[in-house]
């Protein structure tokens, strides 16, 4: 049985990258462990993902009815009701757990209602490989009290309000256990000193992995104090060079581990069409490449952590990401040169984590965070102030050709962006893509202008 499951993950292997992002920002940050649940336990908590995926996946498809000056799709509440019926006419969905079922609802409301907002857009469907989890929420019931410490009451009855909180029960130094509905006590190794205190806890089950997600904010971590600035430069070779000279780099798969990507992936190529060996070694290709994920993620972690703890203000350059790494395929009709360079390129690109360390440092230290725009930051020269194309002699090195200074490329941009500078794109009107426009009377005979170099990819 577990062959099979393990088996049929290699769907993940094109959404594995955005699937961790997207879950993991979900609900804010939240205190994450590694779930180890016994065989039994296993399969129950496999049923619930079922039973929340339908539950997610049917309000999917009621608001997907819904057109402009129609009637209103129904709401959580009307959603609650409509449950409770259908698990009176379904035998499948009412042997579900009714509260895995509504918490799916509820997770769906709150998705839409923060569609504006959350980045992700509308919610869209769920599906079985890809997308299992299930939320649950707390039956242990305690007093609520307000910010000041004075009991929180109820503004109709006046008693105290009885808020709810999960189940947990710490074993030992490293092992702690909570209650799963329908499987009771279920083990997680615990990485961190505390036991957290959650109302709700979201459970994740990828390349046959499960995990467990309490529902906690932690405070933003406090700077250092100095009122430090740092700028930051990310790259394909370096993935960030700090201005203080320090050169960080997001760990990536070995040079083994990729030969063994490819080695199953040809493996899976020659294995005969819907074997049991090809699905098994896809699973394998999926696994390293989850690898892979997970160690990226890691790095973003504890750099954003690191950013946040020693650094007044931190200032990326602003990259859109989404178009540096779009494709380069080009239409039928006019095909695009260079595709599999690009995409080489742009595999490079999403490997380094950029987007999310960006947003890791901003939820870690909000307010804190700046983005200084990207244009000439790698081709102006931090001692003069000088933009020009010649001075980047290589990737790696810089030499200013009006002052003579030396720099490592990328540590000279990133001295740029923590000066706040490179937005400063001055380009003679006349070699713009306008054409032959005249140039400026003024800035012909002062000195030498900056030449135009259009943008920069590194
Ligand atoms: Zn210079």
């Amino acid at each position: 049985m577990y062959v099979v499951r393990e088996a049929q993950v290699h769907v993940l292997r094109h959404g594995t990258i955005l699937a961790l992002v997207l879950f993991c920002s979900y609900h804010g940050t939240m205190s994450r462990f590694r779930m180890y649940p016994t065989r039994e336990q296993d399969q129950q908590m496999l049923s619930h993902c079922a039973h929340a995926r339908f539950a997610w996946n049917l309000a999917v498809e009621q608001h997907s009815h819904w057109r402009r000056g129609g009637k209103s799709a129904p709401g959580f509440a009307e959603q609650c009701r409509q449950l409770t019926e259908a698990r009176q006419e379904n035998d499948w969905l009412g042997s579900g757990n009714a509260d895995v079922q509504q918490q799916a609802l509820k997770d769906f409301a709150r998705a839409r209602n923060a569609r504006f907002t959350s980045g992700f857009g509308e919610p869209t469907w769920r599906k079985k490989f890809r997308d299992e989890g299930f939320r649950v929420i707390g039956t242990d019931r305690v007093p609520e009290f307000e910010p000041d410490g004075s009991p929180k009451l109820n503004a109709k009855t006046g008693k105290q309000i009885l808020g709810r909180s999960v189940v947990v029960r710490k074993l030992n130094r490293h092992w702690a256990q909570v209650k799963v509905p329908g499987c009771g006590w279920v083990r997680f190794r615990l990485t961190r000193a505390e036991l957290p205190a959650a109302k709700t806890f979201r459970v994740t089950f990828r390349n046959g992995q499960w995990h467990i997600a309490f529902a906690v904010v932690p405070d933003p971590i406090t700077a250092s104090g100095t009122g430090e600035v740092i700028g930051i430069d990310r790259g394909v070779t370096i993935t960030a060079a700090l201005s203080d000279g320090r050169k960080l780099n997001c760990p990536q798969l070995t040079v083994k581990e990729r030969a063994q990507i490819r080695k199953h992936q040809r493996r899976a190529a020659r294995a005969p069409v819907g074997g049991a060996v090809k699905a098994a070694e896809y699973a394998n290709v999926a696994r390293l490449k989850a690898r892979e994920a997970n160690r990226r993620k890691d790095w973003c972690e504890k750099t954003s952590t690191m950013l946040a703890r020693s650094y007044g203000l931190v200032r990326f350059e602003k990259l859109n990401i989404k178009n540096m790494t779009r494709s380069a395929k080009g239409t039928a009709e006019r095909p695009g040169r260079n595709v599999r360079q690009k995409a080489g390129l742009n595999r490079g690109i999403l490997a380094q984590g950029w987007g999310l360390l960006r947003r890791r440092t901003e939820d870690k230290a909000p307010g804190r965070v700046e983005d200084v725009p990207a244009p000439y930051t790698s081709l102006r020269c931090s001692a003069c102030g000088w933009i020009e194309k010649r001075s980047r002699k290589s990737q790696a090195d810089f030499a200013c050709v009006s002052c003579g200074f030396t720099c490592n490329a990328d540590e000279n941009a990133s001295i740029n962006v923590a000066a706040g500078q490179g937005g400063v794109p001055r380009p003679r009107r006349t070699a713009g893509a306008g054409g032959a426009t005249a140039a400026a009377s003024r800035s012909s005979t002062r000195e030498p202008q900056p030449v135009w170099v259009g943008i920069p990819l590194f």
